[in-house]
């Protein structure tokens, strides 16, 4: 009863965000689009349900029935020591946003990840949509490592879903093209990601897009080295240089991308 109730929270947070981004994008944007929103989302949408139809038939409810398995057998290593159970949310939160800073790193530094990353990289405009535009390829590893990961630390269903939620509406923020007020942006960037620090990591600029690999938390690049935020934000391009031809970046294009040439 409980997942079926939290499966329909994610699914509820997931499109309500999209809409609300998407929405708000129209009336107060960042910048002008330079390619028609309606064939950007096409494409990305279209990435996106595929990827959803394929990874629930693949690992549909894989996670879920792990974090219920761990709780029930409390085992991992959260289930070892006592602590109050918010604690336990609260390091569930941290830990997997920690594990995925690391992972999203290692797509840009492994030359075999990056082949599927770049998929997400090669958006031309970035908005909400971006933030589900990733090759399957990628997204299976992660489901793998992400089980591996709920076994390890013994997360319960509560904490893997208030992560997950975390994760689906600061991706859509940092994303989204909005126009925020940089006060907002400075405080937020203290404790989070906002979009100026992610729209960093999409530039060209080598250097720059491997910089501030954070999600939820801006902590982690903060501590280890990898924050970059002295860049002037109106000169940004958007997009990886080896990709710049619009018309060899069609849905076809994307899927295959990982198994074509290698491009920095
Ligand atoms: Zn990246």
């Amino acid at each position: 009863m409980l997942e079926a109730n939290l499966s329909w929270v994610r699914m509820a947070v997931f499109f309500g965000g999209l809409i609300f981004f998407l929405l708000v994008e129209l009336v107060i944007p960042y910048r002008r689009p330079s390619i028609s929103k309606l064939k950007r989302w096409l494409i990305n949408l279209g990435l996106t349900t595929f990827n959803t139809v394929v990874l629930r038939l693949v690992f549909g409810g894989a996670i879920v029935a792990t974090a219920a398995y761990v709780t029930k057998n409390q085992m991992g290593v959260l289930n070892m020591v006592a602590m109050p159970y918010w604690l336990k949310l609260l390091i569930t939160v941290a830990f997997m946003d920690l594990m995925l800073y690391v992972w999203h790193l290692l797509n840009h530094e492994m030359p075999f990840l990056w082949r599927f990353h770049r998929v997400h990289h090669t958006d031309k405009n970035m908005d909400v949509s971006t933030a589900t535009r990733f090759h399957l390829g990628e997204l299976s590893i992660s489901a793998c490592i992400k089980i591996g990961l709920v076994f390890f630390l013994g997360a319960d269903l509560l904490g893997v879903t208030i992560f997950e939620t975390a994760l689906v509406l600061s991706a859509q923020f940092h994303h989204s093209s909005l126009k925020v007020p940089w006060w907002f942006e400075r405080i937020f960037w203290v404790l989070f990601v906002p979009p100026s620090m992610h729209r960093i990591h999409h530039s060209v600029k080598i250097r720059e897009r491997d910089s501030n690999y954070g999600t939820i938390f801006s902590l982690w690049d903060r501590v280890l080295g990898t924050m970059v935020s002295r860049v002037e934000q109106n000169k940004i391009i958007i997009g990886v240089g080896g990709h710049f031809d619009q018309k060899k970046l069609g849905l076809q294009r994307l899927l295959v991308m990982p198994f074509a040439k290698p491009v920095r």
